[in-house]
């Protein structure tokens, strides 16, 4: 019987390439995007701007060299993106969770048939990622390989649009219409979490905020805010959940500064709050 599932868009996906360093190999990038049907492309810093030359290999991307953005920062990169991939052939010492290529691309299926953005975010040429621009996406994929593990960059961005397109096919989920991505992704259409670009403003609301009631006794605050980070991240938070959380870490921000000033702030609570979340 033939299917009568639809292909999912590839529209929402971004590729961000980090500081790549050599215009044919964004040729050869923009080569793996156009076979695939991925069309957005973003660079951050690149290290030369004669772009022309990326037609050498790109044949027939004119387009996607006209719609390319060309940004300062990662976070410009992944602006209304609502899960970013960050890409890397390196295991990392840190506690993170890697996802394998084929499962990191059935969750971005998952969010683009829900009507969100997603970003696949790769390193430079000759020295990847750094763990900082990692730990700025919501998720890390390796692709799998033999012993050698660095794929070249174009090659690994064709393995990951090719993943994103394999899972699209009509009828590749096997709960049909999309149901078995959303089940990985957690992301029902029309509930979508915010975007990455507000969890990032909540987090740096809640630093400010920690900063001053003087959680932070070190030096080094990013350890703290890094695992933060994971929490927002992995909770998935809804636009009225970030504006709650951030209405609490002005509030608090605001009773510290009173008290700062020699001020005392006005407690006022209704006591039935207390009853019903402490054990009596
Ligand atoms: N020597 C670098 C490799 C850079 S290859 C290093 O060791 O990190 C350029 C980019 O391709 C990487 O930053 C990563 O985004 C991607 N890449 C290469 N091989 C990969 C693999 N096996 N899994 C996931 N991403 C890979």
């Amino acid at each position: 019987m033939e299917s009568k599932a639809k292909a999912v868009s590839l529209d929402g996906v971004r590729v961000v390439l980090v500081e790549p360093q050599n215009p044919i190999n964004v040729g050869n990038v923009m080569r793996a995007m156009k076979n695939m049907g991925v069309c957005r492309l973003s660079l951050v810093n690149p290290a030369e701007m004669d772009f022309e030359r990326t037609q050498i290999s790109a044949h027939r991307t004119q387009d996607m060299l006209e719609t390319m953005q060309v940004v300062g920062s990662l976070g410009e990169a992944l602006q209304g993106v609502h899960e970013s991939y960050g890409f890397s052939a390196r295991a990392r010492t840190q506690t993170w969770s890697q996802l394998e290529l084929e499962e990191a691309s059935r969750r971005g299926l998952g969010v683009l048939f829900s009507g969100g953005e997603i970003a696949l975010v790769f390193g430079r040429e000759q020295t990847g990622l750094t763990n900082d621009e990692l730990s700025y996406c919501t998720h890390r994929v390796y692709i799998q390989t033999g012993d050698y593990a660095s794929l070249n960059l174009s090659q690994a961005v064709l393995l990951a649009v090719h993943g994103l397109f394999r899972q699209a096919r009509p009828g590749a989920s096997e709960a049909g219409a999309g149901e078995g991505l959303v089940a990985v992704s957690n992301h029902a259409p029309g509930s979508l979490p915010a975007t990455q670009d507000r969890c990032r403003r909540l987090l740096g609301q809640t630093a400010r905020m920690l900063a001053e009631i003087g959680y932070f006794k070190s030096d080094s605050p990013n350890a703290a805010m890094h695992r933060l980070q994971n929490i927002v991240f992995r909770a998935q938070l809804h636009e009225d959940e970030i504006n709650l959380l951030m209405g609490i870490c002005a509030e608090v921000s605001n009773y510290a500064k009173l008290i700062a000033r020699g001020i005392e702030p006005s407690r006022q609570c209704p006591p039935r709050v207390f009853e019903e979340y402490t054990d009596s």
